[in-house]
C-alpha cells in the first residue's frame, strides 16, 4: 500500500489535498494522471450502464436538496455511527470498526433495537495508550449522524440548515415521477447518477479508501416486485463482469450475503462485495434490494402520486420496487491501482527490477507515448506533428529528455501500454518503433499504419 501511496504522489496520481497548508485530515486531490484515470473509469462506467442500454436513463442532480428528503430517507434519523471517546485524550474511534472493541445491535420483534458494547481486556487508546475500561476511561457509545450540514443563505439559522447529499440515490427517488412521465421508459428500467456525496465521517483514512468527501456512481433499477431475484442475480453478474474489466482478480474479491439482522429493515436481499485491500477485508461495492420503500416514503411524505401503471392493464398501479447496485468512484480507483502495481525482475539482471502499472489499456491515463530519440530537430519535425496528431485519437505524452531507457520505465511506472520511438531511421523509412509495455517487445510499423495499429491494439 505504501508503495502504491507514494507512487500517486511521486508520478500525479493523487496528491494530499490543500498539502501546502499541512493538509486537511484525509482529503484528497487528483493529479493530472489520477483525473484522466478517474474519467476514463467514469465514462466507461456512464457508457456501459447508460448509453449502451435502452432501459438506462441519466440524472445529473443537484448536491443539496430540500431537507424534508432526509427526513422521509431516514437519513436525519438513523444515518449514525456508533461513536466512543477516549476520556483522556478525547480521541474519537468507531466503536463498531476499532480493534479490540465488539459492538453489536440487537433488533427485538417490537423493532426497538438494543446496542451492546464490549471491550477486550487489555485493549488501549492508539491515540494516548490509555487502558480501556467502558465507562471510567471509554465513555459508553453514542450515535453520531454522519450528514454534514451548512446553511443556505445569509443568515445561520436553524430554518436555513441543508445537508450536503450522503448518497446519491434520493434524487433518483424523488425525480422518479419526472424521468418516467419525460422518457416514457417501462418497467423494467433504471436511473443513473454520478457524484459526489459527503459524510462527516468519523475515523476516515486507509488512504483514499474512507474519506469524507467521495464520488458514487449508482442506478436505482425499478421493477415489478415479482421479478426481484432474477434482476437481482442479473446485476450481481454484471457487477462481477464489471470488476473483471477493471483488472481485479476474482480471488480478491469476497461477495457477502448480509444477514437479516444486518440488513435494512426493508431490504429481503443485499450483497456487500468486499475486497482484499492491504488493510484487510472491506467493502468495496455493494448491491440491494430496497422493496419500494424509497417510492413509498417520498410519496407518504410528498403527497405525491408515485405509482406505475402497468401499460398492458390501466387497472393496475403499483409502486415499483428497486434494486440498488451501488459503485463507490475512489474505491473502484484504489482496487484499479491496488491491483494494477507490480514489480517485475529484469531477465538477466537480478538486481534490475521495474515498476508497471499493469492498467487494463482502458483504465491507463496515458495511452501512447511519444519518444523521439534525440531532442534534434530532424526528430522533432516528425514527433511533434505525430503527437499532435495522436492526440486527437488517444491521451499522449510526449518526452525527449533522458535516455530511452528512462522514458521506457517513466512510462511503464505509469502505466502507459505504449511508447512510439520516433528514431533516425524514421527519416529514411518513415516508420517507428512501438514498445508493448507488458511484453517489452518492440514492433516496426510505418506512421501512415499507425493510427489503425494503435486503434486496434487498445480496443483489442
Ligand atoms: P462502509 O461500511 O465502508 O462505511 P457503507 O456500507 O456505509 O460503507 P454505502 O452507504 O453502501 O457504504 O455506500 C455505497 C458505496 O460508497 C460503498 O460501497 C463504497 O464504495 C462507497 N463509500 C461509502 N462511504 C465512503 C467513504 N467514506 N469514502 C469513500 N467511499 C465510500
Amino acid at each position: 500500500m505504501d508503495k502504491v501511496v507514494s507512487l500517486c504522489k511521486r508520478r500525479g496520481f493523487i496528491f494530499p489535498g490543500s498539502e501546502i497548508y499541512g493538509g486537511l485530515q484525509n482529503s484528497w486531490d487528483y493529479g493530472p494522471l489520477g483525473a484522466e484515470l478517474k474519467k476514463n473509469i467514469k465514462d466507461e462506467w456512464w457508457n456501459r450502464f447508460v448509453r449502451q442500454r435502452s432501459d438506462m436513463v441519466g440524472l445529473d442532480a443537484a448536491l443539496i436538496m430540500n431537507p424534508k428528503v432526509w427526513e422521509a430517507s431516514g437519513h436525519l434519523a438513523t444515518f449514525n455511527d456508533p461513536l466512543v471517546e477516549c476520556k483522556k485524550c478525547h480521541a474519537r474511534y468507531r466503536a463498531d470498526q476499532t480493534p479490540g472493541l465488539a459492538y453489536s445491535v440487537e433488533k427485538l420483534s417490537t423493532g426497538i433495537e438494543t446496542k451492546h458494547l464490549a471491550v477486550a481486556q487489555g485493549t488501549k487508546c492508539a491515540s494516548c495508550g490509555e487502558i480501556w475500561f467502558l465507562g471510567k476511561t471509554l465513555e459508553s457509545p453514542k450515535q453520531f449522524n454522519l450528514m454534514l450540514k451548512t446553511f443556505l443563505g445569509p443568515a445561520q439559522e436553524q430554518a436555513n440548515t441543508v445537508y450536503f447529499r450522503p448518497e446519491i440515490a434520493q434524487a433518483m427517488f424523488v425525480n422518479f415521477k419526472n424521468v418516467l412521465d419525460t422518457s416514457r421508459k417501462r418497467l423494467p428500467f433504471g436511473i443513473a447518477s454520478q457524484g459526489s456525496a459527503f459524510r462527516n465521517e468519523i475515523t476516515p483514512g486507509n488512504f483514499i479508501f474512507r474519506t469524507r468527501e467521495f464520488d458514487l456512481m449508482e442506478f436505482e433499477y425499478f421493477i415489478n416486485p415479482k421479478d426481484w431475484e432474477k434482476t437481482f442475480e442479473y446485476w450481481l453478474t454484471e457487477m462481477k463482469r464489471w470488476l473483471h474489466d477493471l483488472g481485479v482478480t476474482s480471488e480478491h474479491l469476497h461477495f457477502v450475503e448480509v444477514s437479516k439482522e444486518d440488513r435494512a429493515h426493508y431490504s429481503q436481499r443485499t450483497v456487500d462485495v468486499e475486497y482484499d485491500y492491504p488493510f484487510g477485508q472491506k467493502e468495496l461495492y455493494g448491491l440491494a434490494y430496497r422493496g419500494d420503500f424509497d417510492l413509498k416514503s417520498h410519496a407518504e411524505k410528498s403527497g405525491a402520486d408515485l405509482t406505475y401503471t402497468d401499460p398492458e392493464d390501466q387497472k393496475n398501479k403499483f409502486i415499483p420496487h428497486v434494486i440498488e447496485p451501488s459503485f463507490g468512484l475512489n474505491r473502484s480507483i484504489l482496487v484499479a491501482l491496488l491491483e494494477a502495481y507490480d514489480e517485475e525482475k529484469i531477465a538477466g539482471d537480478e538486481e534490475d527490477v521495474r515498476v508497471v502499472m499493469r492498467f487494463p489499456k482502458w483504465v491507463a491515463p496515458v495511452k501512447v507515448a511519444i519518444l523521439p530519440l534525440s531532442k534534434k530537430d530532424e526528430l522533432a519535425v516528425i514527433a511533434k506533428p505525430l503527437y499532435a496528431h495522436l492526440s486527437k485519437l488517444f491521451v499522449c505524452d510526449y518526452d525527449e529528455t533522458q535516455s530511452i531507457g528512462k522514458r521506457y520505465r517513466r512510462q511503464d511506472e505509469i502505466g502507459t501500454p505504449y511508447c512510439v520511438t520516433v528514431d533516425f531511421e524514421t527519416i529514411a523509412d518513415k516508420s517507428v518503433t512501438v514498445r508493448d509495455r507488458d511484453t517489452m517487445k518492440q514492433e516496426r510499423v510505418l506512421i501512415a499504419e499507425l493510427d489503425r495499429y494503435l486503434s486496434g491494439k487498445l480496443t483489442s
